[in-house]
């Protein structure tokens, strides 16, 4: 369940204080995007909702709009920063492997530029793309 920002978080903190020595790269009612700051490819931007979602897991009917949002700022980034031509990945790390518990949509252009240890976290069935995650909450939504 999404809650209100947590004084602990790192990620509810850069939101609400938009900190500039993090690197924010865009910003809006609903989401701010930094650059990661230990990146994994060439281009790597993480966008994290205002919101405090502790994880995918949490995610309910009202939160579609806002994973679709998210998507198109992540799309946009890319195209901004990179151009039309690159592969990317959009899409979560498995929850064991993300360092901070709130929501954040990694950004990669292909190929990963990181060890193959790391690279890992991003190959399919590991990674969770947004496209999946949007239809994943969908389909729970309808099933109840
Ligand atoms: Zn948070």
């Amino acid at each position: 369940m999404a809650t209100s920002p947590k004084n602990s978080c790192i990620y509810c903190s850069l939101a609400l204080e938009g900190d500039r020595t993090a690197g924010v790269m865009y910003e809006d009612e609903r989401v701010v995007a930094i650059k990661e700051p230990n990146p994994a490819a060439e281009h790597h931007f993480v966008i994290i909702p205002r919101k405090h979602v502790p994880s995918y897991n949490d995610l309910t009917e009202d939160d579609i709009s806002l994973l679709e949002h998210m998507k198109a700022v992540g799309n946009n980034l890319i195209l901004n920063q990179v151009g039309p031509q690159q592969d990317t990945l959009l899409g979560f790390l498995p929850k064991a492997l993300s360092s901070v518990a709130h929501l954040n949509m990694q950004c990669v252009t292909l190929p990963l530029t990181c060890g193959w240890v790391r690279s890992l976290a991003y190959k399919p069935l590991v990674f969770f793309t947004i496209d999946d995650l949007i239809g994943e909450v969908k389909e729970s939504c309808y099933n109840l």
